[in-house]
């Protein structure tokens, strides 16, 4: 359930109703807004629970929420999240474009992003793979990506929900919206609130491309969370020569970026070079966002390097 208090609620009445919760054995996370504090729940709700709420002073209402995640629920924070990659802002009209093109060096990569980020002046975004190099990575990283095969990975989820640093989790290959929206709960529950999903194409029966580009799931993800969305073409269709239309499209259907493999040189990329964009060729598809985005309505502001 989610309790809306009053607006004029004072903290000693917000107090009262989380520890009248904790009563029924059911944690109460405090969700403050802008303009009134909700407090979220989770463990199933009894009725009893819900009716001793709803009575208690400068309690609005109680609103049962339906959904298996919580936090990660528009109906739980209406609200866009927006989310900072060191000063970059990702989420409500702040759509940007990432290269990311490192990965499987260890702690010799970290130091090459660290040089890249000095020489370039971008916020660095790098994949951490267990909970042990949780730390390490965040030292150095300004958001830490949750590939995905580790979307399901719960002790990795609870590793980066319990530090600071923004996570960007990648859908799994086989795993559903709500699956996906299930593992953000995981890292919301534990602490961290700036959670930013990616949809990367899922396995299908289709052999022709790498991945299916799940463009239904943008959408869907939009209306279900509040939490930012990213689309990354290249491991969505595994083709450079999709990677534009693929990512235009997914523009169009409100992604709030775009993660795209980029390579000065492809050909010799060690590896997903099958898949990146040459600079020419990110620079052509940066020219285009714009316009897609204005075509169909969006009237955010976007961002091009
Ligand atoms: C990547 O971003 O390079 C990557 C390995 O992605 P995924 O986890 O989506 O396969
Ligand atoms: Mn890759």
């Amino acid at each position: 359930m989610l309790v809306v208090m009053k607006r004029d609620a004072t903290k000693e009445e917000i107090d009262a109703v989380v520890e009248r919760i904790k009563e029924f054995g059911i944690t109460p996370v405090p969700l403050p807004g802008a303009e009134r504090t909700a407090i979220g729940t989770f463990g199933s709700t009894s009725r009893a629970a819900a009716e001793a709420v709803e009575s208690l002073p400068g309690v609005a209402e109680v609103v049962p929420i339906s959904r298996p995640f919580k936090l990660a629920s528009r109906e739980v924070i209406g609200e866009d999240t927006v989310v900072r990659i060191g000063d970059v802002p990702v989420g409500h009209g702040h759509p940007r474009s990432s290269p990311y093109t490192f990965r499987g060096m260890g702690g010799e990569g970290l130091e090459i992003l660290a040089e890249a980020r000095a020489v370039s002046g971008l916020p660095i975004v790098t994949e951490v793979l267990a909970p042990g190099d949780v730390e390490a990575v965040a030292a150095v990283a300004d958001c830490l990506q949750i590939g995905a095969r580790n979307m399901q990975n719960y002790s990795l989820l609870d590793a980066v929900g319990e530090q600071t640093k923004p996570v960007l989790l990648k859908r799994g290959m086989s795993a559903t919206v709500e699956e996906l929206l299930l593992s953000a709960e995981y890292v919301l529950a534990r602490g961290n609130r700036n959670v930013i999903l990616c949809e990367r194409g899922i396995r299908t029966f289709e052999r022709y491309t790498r991945n299916t580009f799940d463009i239904n799931a943008i959408p869907l993800l939009k209306r279900l969370s509040h939490l930012p969305v990213l689309a990354d073409p290249s491991h969505g269709t595994g083709k450079w020569y999709l990677v534009a239309p693929i990512a235009l499209a997914a523009v169009a259907a409100g992604a709030d970026g775009l993660l795209v493999e980029v390579h000065p040189s492809p050909d010799h990329a060690l590896s997903d070079g099958f898949q990146s964009l040459s600079f020419d060729n990110f620079r052509a598809l940066m020219g285009a966002v714009p316009h897609v985005a204005r075509a169909v309505g969006r009237t955010e502001q976007v961002a091009t390097p």
